[in-house]
C-alpha cells in the first residue's frame, strides 16, 4: 500500500524534465443505469514544467470535473494521474490533502480569503498547515505579497481591499508554498476588466519566472493570454493548441 512516507517529492531544483502533470485516459462517471453521465470520457494530456494552459469549453463539457481531479479534490473513476511524478489516482482522502497542500496552489473565482483576517495572515495560512515556524512564515508571506505588488497592504483585511487586490492576495497565498502547479478556476470571473488585466499580468510574470499555470476560463480574452489552449467538449479534449504570440 502506498503511504505518504513513500512519496518521492521533488525538492526545488532537483529534476526538471518530468512533466508537472500527466493524465492518461481519465474517465469520470456519475450515476448509474439510465442516469449515467460520462463527465470525462477519456482525457489524456501532459503539462510540462513552465507551461501556461487555459482550459475552455461550454457548460457541462467537464471542466469542473477535470479541475477537481487535477486539483486532487476528487479522484477519477478510471485512468491515471501523475502529479509531479506521484501517482495520485488512487490515494486516500488524507493522502490527497497532503498532496494538495504540498504540490498545488489554488486560485478560485471567489477569492476564498478568510474575512477579518489580514492579507499577511491569509497568505501565511498554507504555511501554517505545512508546519512552518512563525518567523519564516511571515518572511515568506511578505515576499509572496511583494511578488503580487501588495507588500504595502499586508495589514489590510479583505473588506479593505478591492476585488482585484483580493484576488492578488489569493495568488500570493497560492504561491507561498512554492507549489509545482498553480491551478486557477475562473480566476477573473468576478473581476472588472482592469483588475482582470492586473491578475493576467501577474500570471504572465509568474509564468515567465518558470511557474506552471493551469486555468479554467469562459473568457476568450483570458484563454488567449495563455501559451496553450485546450478545449473540452462532452468530456473529451476537442482541441489542444499553442496560442500564437
Ligand atoms: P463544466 O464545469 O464544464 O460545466 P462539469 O464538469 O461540471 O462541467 O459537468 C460535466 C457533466 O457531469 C455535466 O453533464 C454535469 O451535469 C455532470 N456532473 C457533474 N458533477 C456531477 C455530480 N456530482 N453528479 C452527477 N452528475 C454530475
Ligand atoms: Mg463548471
Amino acid at each position: 500500500m502506498t503511504t505518504a512516507a513513500t512519496f518521492r517529492w521533488s525538492e526545488g531544483t532537483a529534476t526538471v524534465t518530468k512533466p508537472v502533470l500527466e493524465v492518461q485516459e481519465l474517465r469520470k462517471v456519475y450515476g448509474e443505469g439510465e442516469a449515467t453521465v460520462h463527465a470525462l470520457a477519456g482525457v489524456s494530456l501532459t503539462v510540462d514544467r513552465g507551461d501556461y494552459v487555459a482550459i475552455m469549453g461550454s457548460s457541462g463539457s467537464g471542466k469542473s470535473t477535470l479541475m477537481n481531479i487535477l486539483g486532487c479534490l476528487d479522484i477519477p473513476s478510471t485512468g491515471r494521474y501523475l502529479l509531479d511524478g506521484v501517482d495520485v489516482s488512487r490515494l486516500s482522502d488524507k493522502q490527497l490533502a497532503l498532496v494538495r497542500n504540498r504540490l498545488i496552489g489554488f486560485i478560485f473565482q471567489s477569492f476564498n480569503l478568510i474575512p477579518r483576517t489580514t492579507a499577511l495572515a491569509n497568505v501565511e495560512l498554507p504555511l501554517a498547515y505545512a508546519g512552518v515556524k512563525s518567523a519564516e512564515r511571515r518572511k515568506r508571506a511578505l515576499a509572496s505579497l511583494d511578488m503580487v505588488g501588495l507588500a504595502d497592504r499586508a495589514g489590510h483585511e479583505p473588506n479593505q481591499l478591492s476585488g482585484g487586490q483580493q484576488q492578488r492576495v489569493a495568488v500570493a497565498r497560492a504561491l507561498v508554498t512554492e507549489p509545482a502547479l498553480l491551478l486557477a478556476d475562473e480566476p477573473t470571473g468576478n473581476l472588472d476588466s482592469r483588475s482582470t488585466e492586473d491578475v493576467l499580468k501577474i500570471f504572465a510574470d509568474l509564468n515567465a519566472q518558470g511557474r506552471t499555470i493551469v486555468l479554467i476560463t469562459h473568457e476568450a480574452e483570458v484563454g488567449a493570454r495563455a501559451k496553450r489552449l485546450i478545449r473540452l467538449f462532452d468530456g473529451r479534449v476537442r482541441s489542444d493548441e499553442r496560442n500564437k504570440r
